[in-house]
């Protein structure tokens, strides 16, 4: 008599479908979570259990099923509440589920079976080696462990009581320690960690321990509320709303320490450009050695080791970008999402999702308090807080007695011719500002969204200006290492021509002004000042952050650059803050436009005047009765917000809406548009979703491929899924590229 077949679903790292189904051997007792090896096509791949007791597919005949080759690991490497997360996750954005499982796994923990083959060998290996340190594998109960016995049972038992050790050590307790590590490390006991955490240059040196600063009336009952929902397992929503240098930081500081002392571990997201060295320490000096650092300079290995301490509840807080919110923090018990309007908490490639919103869902799944936190908070906060589901805590003023905020002063281009630089960008008051800044041995910042020398070459004679040959966009003029027009968006480059490519005029003109030119002008305009420049030219990474501690130190007096002079420094030095150009960011074809801008003038101006020298802000655009423009150098956020809103609702947009935008790209242009009109076909019938084009995209054409979209705009979140579905099951043109993007944060 044979046992009834049992089934598995098995999420699989392929772009298709949500999960496989498979034969599972009772034996292996898998459970979800776990790691599997399976065959797919001819292929020996890595997934992850989802359900172990399902009935059997209907549609494939029994005999077609394959079975679970390997079960990878005894006890499951995703528990239950990242797991189901990442389901609903995926269900959110409909992306398929084993490339969502990937965003919570290492790539050592994602690799294909003959590099997990290969990676288990040299862990072996690699045991001899003094660095390396045993430990349980994470959540194996020892208790109802069977297997080890005799010296085995021993080693592991000591590693019970004296948690991971290094190997070295184990031998001197059991001689034979090696061999029994590899032996308990085969059987998936005991796993041989690699420590190169040291390497981290976020955790160089030691670190004191601070004093906390006495918390203030509001940071105080901010502290006291998201202290109560911890302590009742409630997931409530909060908004942190408190104009920048409040004491926000201290707030999640403290509501950490809370959770700490329950014993739960806490997410700390913060935008990609916010996090610094400077911002891990007052972390590290805050809350000690149980924090986690997550970031791009980790190597594979010193990832995959801080996961693992993650998982086994050794690290208890993780600090990091967006990825950070897939960390198997243990217990978790407080998600904090920093600046939540900030743009990069979005993902634009692969799986698109926004981690300030998913923070929200995983935070209420694991009945943990979750706070959102800005001086500028988006709209959809605010929507929350209308709608109840948010509640709003208050911090209004900056918590440095002496600091005051800024004044702010609207420069009309219109208006105001250039100063003695010739620049129209370098206006007579903000020339004369900058005197002044200099004559007082203060600091000022400058900031330009126009990285490079000048933004396009434009022909005198004929007004052809010099475009990309592979995208349709103006290249960009850079000097600093030899003249070069630059495509910003594929990174084409080519000697400026000598004559116009259409007219053969010789009178190439270089228009508009960008970072290397203002830094330029000023050299000449001021001889004896300090400059420095801050973009993606000359400060990749850990580079800013240098230049950044050189201004710290007064060793520069004027620093002009791009988004990155904009965020999070305390430079208590600098007094003058100058944004060069605020119509940039009004201009975008992007219904978040205002709202961007906006949010980009307050933090800018947040830089000016931290400490007690009184902050001055100048503000040059050609549109001074611009909403985002005026509310900006009032500070009044709330107005802006009224404003916005009914903006919105006028137009339908979020947060009235639901939105999704449905791309397509391919490298012919009838054909992605053909394909982009045949999947809106599909779904235009539809009442209660509607579908605005489709159109080429506003940057139509990228890397040679030519791109359509449509939006698909919906007052129900219920009857927009129902839509996207039909859209996500509809075949695939071979030749054109469709992705969905849920709450779309960009619409180039
Ligand atoms: P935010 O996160 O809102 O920008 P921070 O938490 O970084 O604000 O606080 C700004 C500055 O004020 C920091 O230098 C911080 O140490 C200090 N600070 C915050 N709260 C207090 C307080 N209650 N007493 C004294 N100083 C404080
Ligand atoms: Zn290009």
């Amino acid at each position: 008599m044979t046992a009834t077949p049992r089934f598995a679903r098995v999420a699989l790292p392929v772009p298709l479908g949500q999960a496989f189904t498979y034969l599972i051997d009772p034996l292996f007792e898998g459970r979800p979570g776990a790691r599997v090896l399976v065959e797919l096509g001819r292929r020996k791949i890595l997934g992850v259990l989802i359900e172990t007791d399902c009935a059997a597919p209907e549609h494939v005949p029994l005999d077609k099923i394959k079975p679970i080759l390997q079960l990878i690991d005894p006890v499951p490497i995703l528990n239950d509440e990242l797991r189901t997360f990442l389901q609903e996750l995926a269900r959110y954005y409909i992306a398929p589920l084993g490339e969502v499982l990937r965003l919570a796994l290492p790539a050592m923990e994602r690799t294909t079976a003959e590099q997990l083959e290969k990676e288990l060998g040299k862990k072996v290996k690699a045991v001899g080696r003094s660095l390396q340190v045993a430990q349980l594998r994470p959540d194996i109960d020892v208790a109802t462990l069977e297997f080890p016995r005799g010296k085995s049972r021993q080693l592991v038992e000591f590693l019970v009581a004296h948690g991971p050790t290094e190997v070295s050590k184990l031998s001197a307790v059991f001689p034979t320690a090696r061999a029994l590590c590899k032996k308990l490390s085969d059987r998936l006991v005991v796993e041989i960690i690699n420590k190169d955490q040291e390497l981290d240059p976020f955790f160089k040196g030691s670190i004191q321990r601070d004093v906390p600063p006495v918390l203030n009336a509001a940071q105080a009952s901010a502290v006291q509320a998201i202290v109560q929902a911890m302590n009742s397992d409630q997931s409530e929503q909060f908004l942190l709303d408190g104009v920048t240098a409040s004491g926000k930081t201290e707030v999640y500081l403290h509501a950490a320490e809370q959770a700490l002392a329950l014993d739960r571990g806490v997410i700390l997201l913060v935008p990609e450009i916010a996090l610094t060295p400077q911002l891990v320490n007052r972390f590290r000096a805050r809350l000690g050695d149980v924090i986690a650092v997550l970031h791009s300079a980790l190597t594979e290995r010193a990832r995959l080791a801080t996961w693992q301490d993650l998982r086994s509840g050794r690290l208890k807080v993780v600090v990091g970008a967006r990825s950070a919110l897939f960390a198997p923090v243990h217990r978790l018990g407080l998600i904090c999402v920093d600046e939540e309007h900030d743009a990069s908490y979005k993902q634009e490639e692969g799986v698109r999702y926004n981690a300030r919103d998913m923070a929200l869902l995983r935070a209420h799944r694991a009945g943990a308090p979750c706070v959102v936190g800005s001086a500028t908070p988006s709209l959809s906060s605010e929507a929350a807080i209308q709608q109840g589901r948010m509640q709003r805590l208050v911090l209004p003023s900056r918590a440095h007695q002496t600091a005051q905020l800024p004044t702010v002063e609207l420069i009309d281009l219109t208006r105001f011719g250039p100063g003695p630089t010739g620049d129209p960008l370098l206006s007579l008051p903000l020339h004369r500002a900058l005197e002044a800044t200099l004559a007082s041995k203060d600091q000022a910042i400058l900031f330009l969204n126009r990285r490079g020398f000048a933004p396009s070459l434009v022909c005198s004679s004929c007004g052809e200006i010099a475009l990309c040959p592979h995208c349709s966009v103006a290249l960009t003029l850079h000097r600093e290492r030899g003249a070069r027009l630059v495509c910003h968006y594929c990174e084409f480059q080519t000697k400026p021509p000598e004559r116009c490519a259409s007219c053969g005029g010789t009178r190439l003109l270089e228009e508009g002004t960008g970072t290397e030119r203002v830094e330029a002008l000023l050299a000449e305009a001021f001889p004896h000042a300090r400059i420095a420049r801050l973009d993606r030219d000359v400060a990749a990474g850990k580079k800013s952050e240098a230049i950044i501690e050189r201004v710290r130190k007064r060793e520069v007096d004027i620093l002009v650059g791009t988004q990155m002079v904009t965020k999070g420094h305390d430079l208590p030095g600098v007094t003058l803050v100058g944004v060069l150009n605020a119509d940039a960011a009004l201009s975008l074809p992007d219904f978040r436009a205002a709202e961007r801008t906006f949010h980009l003038l307050v933090q800018v101006a947040g830089r000016a005047g931290r400490a007690d020298k009184p902050g001055r802000v100048l503000i040059q655009t050609r549109s001074i009765h611009h909403p985002a423009i005026v509310c900006a150098q009032k500070h009044d956020v709330r107005t802006f917000i009224a404003h916005e809103m009914l903006a919105r609702k006028e137009v339908e947009y979020p947060p009235f809406v639901h939105v999704a935008l449905v791309r397509f790209d391919g490298p012919d242009e009838s054909t992605v548009a053909r394909e982009a009109r045949r999947v809106a076909g599909l779904v235009s019938e539809h009442t209660q979703v509607e579908v605005l084009g489709p159109a080429p995209a506003p940057l139509a054409r990228l890397r040679n491929r030519y791109r359509y979209r449509f939006l698909l705009r919906a007052k129900e979140r219920s009857a927009l899924r129902q839509v996207l579905l039909v859209v996500a099951r509809a075949p695939n043109h071979h030749q054109v590229r469709r992705t969905l993007d849920v709450d779309p944060q960009s619409m180039l």
